[in-house]
């Protein structure tokens, strides 16, 4: 039983790609993470080199493999980031840069098709929301704007079926991974024939559709040589990075939930049934045959602090440098320096627009009630208290399709964080479970591996092989101060909201003027 002891899960995120290696009892055992650029050339624009991703897959393989005997290791098993679509051609090459979910250049097609009855048949049968991250509103952009490019591509693929292409010369796609493109009918487990002809696409050319734990074999001899393991290892090839996460902070019980804060974020809980909601604002993903996650997704989640890091903590960042701590570190120390509640300064974080619980590209942030007694560290804890009390609304929602949660588990970068794991269970009400190792969604893919390969029986064992973890109990007084912000949050969120269209015009205008000379010089 021991000749094997080893799992890998690997994480292709939109920041990184972590490999991490498992033992089966689950306790991490080394880790690697390679990052790369997200490619903005306009601000609308968010994409990413596939060959550079495929070469961070295979640099962090080969760092975890050569710390251990290749022949212990039982599997690899992959987590991905959702809607990310390459185009390729003929000759499978890449016609286009990875477009991830952060792209926001289809947002016209997403209106049109969002406002319409048809959009809404579609949300319901496939669960991915009609946003500008979905694949198949990225395909009828494409198709309308860009219809040479389009009439080009042989295939339609994600980031993941890009690298186990490369890895298999295979075009599959897991069900979760589809369930995220807005083409699958979550029910059937097959390709939505509406949904394709609005893409414009066909079956022939989406990759063949396998469950989770389908295991690919053999790998390409140049790719299992330069990574160091046997090409007829087995490799499972798991699912998305959100449902994985999910099991991998043990939340797939009825009544848990998962909270994931990490440079975006999200509340999602497992079901037994395909499920969405009347306003089709959550979103549902296939975890395995008959599990399903059912959530919502927010875009301001750690990028909030990471923006004071960048735009207003020069000082800080300086003082981190010389006492060698992370900056973050200093900035959550110096946000406990004020009382919950920041004195009564409210923070909505819509920093980058805003999915759950808005689904308005044009979200602006703001503080509200600021006064004279208001300094930085006011400022600070004000907006790790407004990422949480937005998180907070998605729990709402969620609970008003799913019942009533008893317990939340969470993961993330925030995690790091004790103030931030706290202000949590203060706001939520509600007792919160961190893993201490914060890879959850390698976790979920190792744990995913196991299950595919009959190492174990049933996902439940995940919640035991955690190992150690964080718990926090609500804190009575913070909780009444916070159940009098939420209220006040949410009335001023409705007030402002009518103007944040307002708002983003005069934004793009104002931009795109120039200095005036004059008064410049
Ligand atoms: P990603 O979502 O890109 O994979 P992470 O899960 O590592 O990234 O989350 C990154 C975010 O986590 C940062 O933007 C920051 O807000 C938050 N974070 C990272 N370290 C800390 C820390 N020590 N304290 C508080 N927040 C942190």
């Amino acid at each position: 039983m021991f000749e094997n002891p080893y799992v890998i899960g690997v994480d292709i995120g939109t920041t990184s790609t972590k490999s991490v290696l498992f033992a089966k009892s689950g306790e991490v055992v080394h880790k690697s993470a390679v990052p790369y650029p997200l490619l903005s050339p306009t601000h609308a624009t968010a994409e990413q080199d596939p060959k550079a991703i495929f070469s961070a897959v295979i640099k962090t393989l080969r760092d975890v493999v050569s710390r251990i005997e290749p022949a212990q290791v039982l599997c690899l098993s992959f987590s991905a980031a959702m809607h990310s679509l390459i185009l390729m051609d003929e000759q499978h090459r890449p016609l286009t840069q990875s477009i991830t979910w952060a792209d926001n250049r289809s947002a016209k097609w997403s209106t049109k098709l969002k406002n319409s009855e048809q959009g809404q048949r579609i949300y319901r049968r496939t669960g991915t929301p009609i946003h500008p991250m979905s694949p198949l509103v990225k395909m009828l952009w494409l198709r309308n704007e860009h219809p040479e490019l389009f009439e080009q591509a042989a295939r339609f693929i994600s980031i993941k079926e890009y690298v186990f292409y490369q890895l298999f010369e295979q075009y599959v796609v897991d069900h979760s991974i589809a369930s995220a493109t807005g083409l699958l009918n979550l029910q059937a487990l097959d390709w939505d024939s509406e949904a394709l002809e609005i893409a414009g696409v066909s079956p022939k050319q989406l990759s063949t559709l396998v469950p989770t734990t389908h295991i690919c074999q053999t790998m390409r001899t140049s790719c299992a040589d330069t990574i160091g393991l046997p090409a007829d290892l087995p490799v499972v090839i798991g699912a998305s990075d959100g449902v994985l996460a999910n099991l991998g902070v043990g939340a797939i019980q009825p009544g848990v939930v998962a909270t994931t804060v990490g440079t975006s974020g999200a509340v999602r809980a497992v079901v037994d049934q395909p499920k969405t909601d009347p306003d089709g604002v959550l979103f549902c993903y296939v975890l395995t045959q008959d599990h399903w996650v059912i959530g919502g997704a927010i875009n301001n989640g750690g990028i909030a602090l990471r923006w004071i890091r960048d735009q207003l903590a020069d000082a800080e960042i300086d003082t981190a440098k010389l006492l060698g701590r992370d900056p973050y570190d200093m900035l959550t120390a110096i946000a406990n320096t004020i009382r919950p509640g920041a004195e009564g300064l409210i923070f909505h974080p819509y920093l980058s627009g805003e999915r759950s619980p808005l689904w308005d590209a044009n979200a602006k942030a703001s503080f509200v009630g600021l006064g004279m007694h208001h300094n930085k560290a006011h400022m600070i804890r004000a907006v790790l208290e407004g990422v949480v009390y937005n998180l907070y609304l998605v729990l709402e929602t969620l609970q008003d399709t799913i019942g009533e949660a008893n317990s939340i588990r969470a993961a993330g970068g925030f995690a790091r964080s004790k103030l931030w794991r706290q202000m949590l269970a203060d706001v939520f009400n509600r007792e919160v479970m961190v893993p201490e190792s914060y890879e959850s969604s390698c976790f979920g893919a190792a744990i995913l591996g196991l299950l595919a390969l009959g190492e174990i029986d049933s996902l439940d064992v995940a919640s035991d092989m955690i190992g150690t973890t964080y718990q926090h109990r609500p804190i009575a007084q913070n909780v009444q101060v916070y159940q009098r912000i939420i209220p006040i949050y949410q009335r001023l969120l409705e007030k402002l909201q009518p103007e944040y269209a307002i708002l983003a015009q005069l934004q793009n205008e104002l931009e795109s003027q120039p200095l005036n000379e004059e008064v410049n010089g």
